[in-house]
């Protein structure tokens, strides 16, 4: 099962390095590649998670990783 289960009562996950076991590219549905710019005892705080498929950054903020692709317009 997923890691996501201790105690995070936010419909968002934080970012741990365990979570690039289960992110995919919501486009792709492939790994995303982890560059981490600033980091704590357990989360990531900011890097970039890049699909190397899409050609697509997707940023993680205040441990909140943004899987919305750039281009998002409908
Ligand atoms: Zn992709």
């Amino acid at each position: 099962m997923p890691l996501v289960s201790k105690g995070i009562g936010r419909y968002n996950y934080v970012m741990k390095p365990d979570l690039l076991d289960i992110i995919v590219c919501p486009l792709c549905k492939k790994r995303l590649q982890l560059t981490i710019e600033e980091q704590n005892e357990q989360e990531i705080v900011t890097g970039f998670l890049f699909c190397s498929e899409c050609n697509i950054t997707y940023l993680i903020s205040d441990t909140i990783p943004d899987l919305l692709p750039p281009q998002a317009v409908s």
